[in-house]
């Protein structure tokens, strides 16, 4: 079976040099190993999505000169498959809703952090600081019936008791120069959120069971993502799931060092575009000839 790679935008922004980067590198290695190539667009969050940037992408990917197999999935036209994979961990009593607000957690992390430095995520976000796991099913149903928003969370410890350690192959490398077998760290991550009230998904879970879906032997994105790869191994040995190979690679950066943001049109590929910059020129400035 030829190898399987993807390319996953979110539309929600244009396309910069990192994104060309990243979809170069993955139709590259398609093309070099023989494989397939595939573009999903990860579109769950309605709030942030649009169908125009949805539209840039087809655009900017093209002038690129990368072309892609039909039809492209999208997410949010999936989201009966990734509800039955929440139910699958709902039923091994991995999963809980939380209750409190942002503002709610805001108040318990500044009170963890006053007790003492309540930890960080990977993404340096505050792990989940509340207490929902202990409701009870009478205190959860109550809060239900009442119209309250929840967030649904991975049980961490219960999730890797029943798995035990888990490992990737990286091909790439992480931030710290990690390559080779890689021991997935998800506790790190804390009770990650897998649903919301109103989407029976998140980044996580649905990147997850579209990887097993499409067949994706070989994730190549980029090193921002590193730490993500433990929570995905996790969930994949929950479910079932193949592991593909991970090849995390190096991001692209602005002069001053930083990460590249969708809002930033100087990085922009159809500001870029638009300038008269040809795609020769794209493939140059982020080092690929
Ligand atoms: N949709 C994610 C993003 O735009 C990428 C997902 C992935 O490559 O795993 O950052």
């Amino acid at each position: 079976m030829p190898p399987v790679f993807r390319f996953a935008p979110s539309p929600n922004g244009y396309l910069h040099l990192g994104h060309a980067y990243s979809a170069l590198l993955n139709f590259q290695r398609a093309q070099d190993a023989g494989g397939r190539f595939l573009l999903r667009i990860e579109d769950i969050d309605p709030t942030r999505c649009r169908p125009d940037y949805e539209q840039a992408i087809y655009e900017d990917l093209a002038w690129l000169g990368i072309t892609w197999e039909l039809p492209v999935r999208r997410q949010s036209e999936h989201l009966p498959e990734y509800r039955a994979a929440l139910a699958r961990l709902q039923a091994m009593g991995l999963v809980y809703p939380s209750f409190e607000s942002r503002a709610e957690i805001a108040r318990l992390v500044a009170q963890r952090d006053a007790d003492g430095d309540w930890p960080r995520d990977p993404d340096g976000s505050p792990l989940y600081p509340g207490a929902a796991r202990q409701l009870s099913d009478a205190q959860r149903a109550e809060l239900m019936a009442r119209g309250m928003p929840y967030a649904l969370r991975l049980d961490m410890a219960a999730a890797v008791a029943r798995v035990g350690e888990v490992s990737w192959d990286e091909l790439g490398s992480g931030p710290a120069g990690e390559t080779g077998v890689t021991i997935a760290r998800p506790e790190a991550w804390g009770d990650v959120v897998l649903a919301r009230k109103e989407t029976p998904t998140s980044y996580h879970l649905s990147v997850v069971i579209d990887d097993a879906l499409q067949g994706v032997s070989e994730v190549v994105r980029g090193q921002d993502l590193f730490q993500a790869t433990s929570v995905h191994r996790l969930l994949q040995a929950l479910l079932g799931l193949p592991a593909p190979l991970y090849r995390h690679h190096q991001l692209i950066r602005d002069g001053d060092g930083h990460k590249l943001s969708k809002s930033n049109r100087a990085t922009g590929l159809r500001a870029l575009r638009a300038e008269g910059v040809s795609s020769a020129e794209i493939r140059h400035r982020i080092g690929l000839v």
